[in-house]
């Protein structure tokens, strides 16, 4: 029997994870500039964080969340979004108690029962980042910019930022009740995702890749907003505008989740197909207080990385070059390879990245392997060097090589290291 990786799940290998690490250390070093922390919550949750925090209307509760009951006859759901858990996080461990403001990040795994395509898998890796404490705009901007200038920063262009404002639980309702109007009469040559959506929940109707078109003429909410979600909208307008992160206006733009309030945003790459977001959020003011909190505004996004990895191989973005291996250490023969263990591990406690022959193989083939790895330099010691008492030491960049004495190798490698 042989075993393949589940339908919607992918191994990285080897050959990849320096790509990861890379784009990683780009998140992680972008994410403290801004002075956000990372929290690590758990895998999985109480299944009811997610009908309670996403939304029961939401097709990630109706249709994609990998949900089981464990042995202790809990329901259990792998997390298929993070704002809801690090809500739950902070509430739990009285972090907005111990200062009003919180400001944090994650790099983690999601799960969702979707199908699979290009850089959309079942267990996709997200970054997210999230402010929770503050109503300001400029916590909105802050958000947008650090994931923008992080997809910027690992070299991706031709990048759209899309805005939008949902309003907020003042002002939503007259504009909701307009568009159920408006859509009403439509509904028989809408599709059947449609019909669905428009009774869990109309906004979301407005998304549908399917029927976008016929939605042209449909009520704005921007005609809908009170002042203070006017002024709100405007305000991150004008700070976008400062700090020179071109957007569009998309009225369409409501975004997958029902806890939303005043702005969605969407940033999307050119080197995508149609299906071509890197990531998106918004404003959730009244999430906390849904998930037992005080009334506490948030703000916040969530992206995928596979798509990041996607957009850059299709941009031909260039990877840092991967690190060469200082120095392989061939052998031959018993004694040699005692004396080998002991060399090589004298220079990784200097700090080198040294390999050293594992397989018996010829020098010739040891010799084929180090070129393989890059290496810099090829200590080789056969019978002939341990019966001298030496080791030759091969530049495999300048093609020379010499003859040093065992005991003063380490210092004269140094020495050769520093030239
Ligand atoms: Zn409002
Ligand atoms: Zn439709």
């Amino acid at each position: 029997m042989k075993f393949k990786a589940v339908k919607g799940t992918s191994d990285v290998l080897p050959a990849e994870s320096s790509g990861w690490q890379y784009v990683e250390s780009v998140i992680r070093r972008q994410a403290e500039k801004f002075g956000f922390r990372e929290i690590r919550t758990p895998i999985f949750e109480e299944t009811a964080l997610f009908v309670k925090g996403t939304g029961d209307t939401t097709d990630i509760v109706q249709k994609e969340m990998y949900t089981f009951t464990d042995k202790g006859n809990r329901s259990i759901t792998l997390k298929p979004e993070g704002t809801p858990p690090v809500i739950r996080a902070m509430l739990e461990h009285n972090l907005l108690k111990e200062n009003p403001l919180a400001k944090v990040y994650y790099i983690a795994p999601m799960f969702r029962y979707e199908r699979p395509q290009a850089g959309r898998m079942r267990q996709h890796t997200q970054f997210g980042a999230e402010i929770v404490g503050s109503p300001s705009p400029q916590a909105d901007v802050e958000v947008i910019s650090l994931l923008f200038h992080t997809l910027q920063e690992l070299g991706l262009s031709g990048l759209k930022l899309r805005l939008n404002t949902l309003g907020c639980p003042k002002c939503r309702p007259q504009y909701r009740e307009k568009l159920v109007g408006y859509l009403k009469p439509k509904l028989p040559n809408l599709c059947e995702y449609c019909n669905d959506r428009f009774l869990r929940n109309p906004l979301r109707v407005l998304d549908c890749k399917v029927d976008q078109d016929k939605f042209d003429d449909a009520p704005e909410m921007g005609q809908f907003l009170c002042t203070e979600c006017r002024d709100h909208f405007q305000a991150v307008q004008d700070n976008l505008s400062v700090i020179s992160i071109p957007f569009v206006l998309d009225k369409k733009l409501v975004r997958g989740l029902d806890y939303y309030t005043r702005t969605a945003f969407e940033v999307a790459s050119r080197h995508l197909g149609a299906q071509d977001a890197l990531g998106g959020g918004g404003r959730y003011d009244g999430l906390v207080e849904e998930l037992g909190g005080d009334p506490t505004p948030g703000v916040g996004f969530g992206s995928g990385i596979e798509r990041y990895l996607l957009a850059m191989k299709n941009q031909g973005v260039k990877f840092p070059e991967e690190k060469r291996t200082d120095y392989f250490i061939a052998t031959l023969g018993n004694e040699a390879k005692i004396k080998g263990m002991e060399i090589g591990t004298q220079l990784r406690l200097k700090g080198y990245i040294c390999e050293q022959e594992l397989l018996d193989r010829s020098l010739k083939a040891q010799m084929r392997e180090a070129n393989r790895l890059n290496t810099r330099f090829v200590i080789l010691i056969g019978e002939d060097e341990i019966k001298k008492g030496v080791v030759t030491i091969k530049d495999m960049d300048g093609h020379s090589q010499r003859v040093v004495p065992l005991n003063e190798l380490v210092e004269k490698i140094l020495g050769a290291a520093k030239q």
